[in-house]
């Protein structure tokens, strides 16, 4: 028999839960603020809740995905709520920070609610797919007893600690890697457009480059895990290398007048490595200035 499912939220990314727990045959009902948008998922055999509490008490397992933690505070902090979800799986979706996830956990203890923090690795349209990731944190017994549902959602569940604040921890973590590079290409667009160089040249030298990038970013993880800050013989190349190739950026950008704002920030990084003797050290000696 497959437990009975609850999701609260059903916006772009809770309808795609619900419709991956649908495909997978779990007996699911649903609740949203505006009652509306539930209806594509009544009409994919879903059951409708008339309220929050009313939901908790029908399932075994209730799931939360709704914009923010406030909201799902609101919606969960009320007395009768938190006595319908007593003894229940509470799989927490939305989005919030490892300090919103620990407090919540706490409070979930405090109520005799089993819990786990899901950081949601995946745009909607992967849910369900065999490569979509979600990171959870909490207790590894929930997360092995739960897995098959789990797995509902896409191919790649992975929990990564018992400290509920880890899941969102590491998507905090995984993200800022993305902006890096974001704000990166942001850069190279710049560079292109004040140079007079078709955006589909920068994008035509991209591919041969990436391998380049993939194997600094390994290197430097690599390294600073292993502690090896110090130049070596397998250094790629020493901050002052870096940073006299880095200097040439600022002067482009100086001679086109280009906001020398985001290039300015890892200036100050670099400088202030070098004023305390690291310019023949490993690129990886700056993670003792960054953070
Ligand atoms: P959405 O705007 O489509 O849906 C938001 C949901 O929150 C709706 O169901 C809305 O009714 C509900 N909500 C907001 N405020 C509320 C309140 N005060 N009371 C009751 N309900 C309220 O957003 P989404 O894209 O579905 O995102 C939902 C969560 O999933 C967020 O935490 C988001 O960070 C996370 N997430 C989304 C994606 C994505 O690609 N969309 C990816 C990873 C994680």
């Amino acid at each position: 028999m497959k437990p009975e499912i609850s999701v609260i939220g059903t916006g772009r990314m809770g309808s795609a839960l619900v419709r991956a727990l649908l495909n997978q045959g779990y007996p699911t009902r649903v609740w949203n603020r505006t009652a509306e948008r539930t209806a594509p998922l009544l009409a994919l055999g879903a059951q409708a809740a008339r309220t929050v509490a009313a939901a908790a008490d029908a399932a075994s397992i209730v799931i939360i995905n709704v914009s923010d933690y406030a909201a799902s505070d609101r919606l969960l902090r009320t007395a009768e709520v938190e006595a319908a979800l007593r003894g229940r799986l509470l799989l927490q979706l939305t989005s919030g920070s490892p300090g919103q996830a620990r407090e919540a956990a706490a409070w979930a203890a405090r109520h005799g609610i089993d819990t786990l923090d899901g950081a949601i690795m995946a745009t909607p349209n992967f849910i369900g797919e065999p490569g979509a990731t979600i990171l959870y944190s909490g207790p590894a017994m929930l997360f092995a007893r739960h897995r098959p549902v789990l797995l509902a959602f896409g191919g790649n569940p992975q929990h990564v600690g018992e400290d509920p604040g880890h899941a969102s921890a590491l998507d905090a973590a995984l993200l800022v890697q993305m902006w890096g590079a974001l704000f990166g290409a942001l850069q190279g667009i710049a560079v292109c457009g004040a140079e007079g160089i078709p955006l589909a040249a920068y994008e035509a030298q991209m591919p041969a480059f990436k391998p380049v990038v993939d194997l600094a970013v390994a290197d430097l993880v690599g390294r600073v895990r292993q502690g090896r800050l110090a130049g070596d013989e397998a250094t790629l190349a020493s901050v002052g290398a870096h940073h006299a190739a880095f200097r040439q950026l600022l002067e482009l950008y100086r001679e086109r007048g280009l906001d020398g704002t985001v290039p300015g920030a890892f200036d100050r990084v670099f400088r202030a490595a070098i004023a305390a003797g690291h310019e023949a050290d490993d690129f990886a000696v700056l993670s003792r200035y960054v953070g």
